[in-house]
């Protein structure tokens, strides 16, 4: 008897893993529609990866969204998911509570431009709806049984809780950001219930260089063009404020390339980032700033003949390539080389040999193909099982994109596991 009531205590009829913004709205959404949810997660408190997002800031969801905005594994087209949990929907989501939000050029972020607001909103939010929360319960292992000929699931956890549902969310996150509790374990358990999983590897991530003179030019930034050149495919091009490392470089439009500079990597690729640190100037106005430098008295140092163009610690990394020191005569440099040394500036390659970690990067690229789910984001390996989330092999650009689609999957997953109220067959 003490056995069977303790049994129903840790019965649901949802368990949602994984308490990051895909659980947590996956929950809030289930309770809402009416079907008793049991939160776990291997960390203390809810949210943990949203404190650190947006620099403590947490840069909620972006009023821009294009398809060029995420990557998938396929040719998936978003759409269908965002027209089901718009931007516009996540905003009046957080605004219905009194959480206001604001937005600088379309980049929408809390009032307060504080992220812990979002992770004690979903608290508030999670309590009222009263989702059981499970703090400290990493999930080991999640197995098909069979109760009077319906489907269930067991869940273990690593402290050797057992809970029975009816039906689970896996929202346990990707691989990125291992130090606030995502560090890739599901995807185990995910297999072991059939599904496939595209090599996850570290994306918004800086990109590594084992040229040891970019040590030159280590901690500028500066306004510059990124083009990423990969054997057998497109160049792409990202702008913004490019950051100089002694490992290599770092900064927004490094991270918009990342996931593709790493996919390439992985598959034995060459890859260089071009820069192009005077991204303003057109083609007709270098042409004759060249020519107004090279027709110049010349007798100064290199230092001073460049002044004005670059960085000096840039300037310095590309004189240190053609063997040259910023001290040396002008006058005692070919004028075709000074003309070489301007389209170096433009156009400044850099051997990429790696990205940064998963402990580095702000997501994952690859994870569970979305053809394994259906549009209700429940699995059709497995009946029952919801995915949402960076689990799922989505990743957005910088900007919003990556908490949107967590939040947009998270909605999809739990209303829907709401809707069949009978539970699996
Ligand atoms: C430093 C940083 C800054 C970022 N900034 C932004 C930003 O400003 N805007 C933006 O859009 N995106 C940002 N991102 C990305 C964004 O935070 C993630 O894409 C998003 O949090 C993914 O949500 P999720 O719910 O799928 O997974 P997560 O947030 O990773 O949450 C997964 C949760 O599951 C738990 N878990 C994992 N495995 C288990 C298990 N076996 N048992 C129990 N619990 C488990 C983890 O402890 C974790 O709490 C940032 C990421 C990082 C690392």
């Amino acid at each position: 008897m003490r056995q069977a009531r303790e049994k129903e205590s840790r019965y649901c009829e949802v368990a949602v893993i994984g308490a990051g913004p895909s659980g947590c709205m996956a929950s809030a959404a289930a309770a809402e529609n009416g079907l008793r949810a049991l939160l776990f997660d291997a960390n203390d408190r809810i949210g943990r990866k949203i404190y650190a997002t947006g620099g403590g800031r947490c840069n909620l969801t972006n009023l821009r969204m294009d398809k060029e905005c995420y990557h998938t594994g396929g040719s998936e087209d978003l759409s269908a998911f965002f027209a089901r949990f718009s931007v516009q929907d996540h905003i009046r989501f957080w605004e219905s509570e009194g959480i206001w939000l604001h937005d600088r050029q379309g980049y929408v972020y809390p009032r307060t431009d504080q992220a812990a607001t979002i992770a004690e909103g979903f608290e508030k939010i999670l309590r009222r709806a009263q989702v059981e929360f499970l703090p400290g319960q990493r999930v080991s292992d999640l197995r098909l049984y069979s109760e009077e000929g319906k489907r269930r699931f067991l869940i273990q956890t690593e402290s050797g809780g057992q809970y029975f549902a009816r039906k689970v969310i896996l929202a346990g996150g990707g691989a990125a950001g291992p130090q606030y509790g995502s560090v890739g374990d599901l995807y185990r358990i995910a297999r072991a219930l059939s599904h496939s999983v595209r090599k996850p590897l570290p994306a918004l991530v800086p990109l590594l260089s084992d040229d040891r003179d970019l040590k030159a030019a280590a901690g500028v930034r500066c306004d510059a063009k990124v083009t990423l050149l990969r054997e057998g495919a497109e160049p792409v091009s990202e702008r913004g404020e490019l950051q100089m490392t002694d490992k290599g470089i770092s900064g927004i439009p490094v991270f918009q390339l990342s996931a593709a500079a790493a996919r390439s990597l992985d598959e034995g690729k060459t890859v260089t980032a071009v820069i192009d640190f005077l991204p303003d100037f057109e083609e007709e106005k270098w042409s004759a700033e060249i020519a107004r430098r090279t027709g110049e008295d010349k007798d100064c140092m290199l230092s001073v003949f460049f002044l004005g163009l670059v960085n000096r610690k840039v300037l310095d990394l590309i004189l240190r390539k053609r063997g040259l020191q910023a001290e040396k005569k002008a006058s005692k440099v070919p004028v075709e080389v000074l003309a070489g040394i301007m389209e170096d500036m433009r156009g400044f390659k850099v051997k990429v040999t790696g990205t940064g970690d998963f402990r580095q990067a702000q997501v994952t690229s690859g994870g569970i193909p979305l053809s394994e789910v259906d549009g209700d984001l429940q699995s059709v390996k497995c009946r029952g099982l919801y995915l949402a989330g960076e689990i799922l092999d989505v990743d957005g650009i910088c900007g919003g994109y990556n908490l949107q689609w967590a939040m947009t999957s998270g909605w999809i997953a739990g209303s829907s596991a709401a809707k069949e109220r009978s539970g699996t067959k």
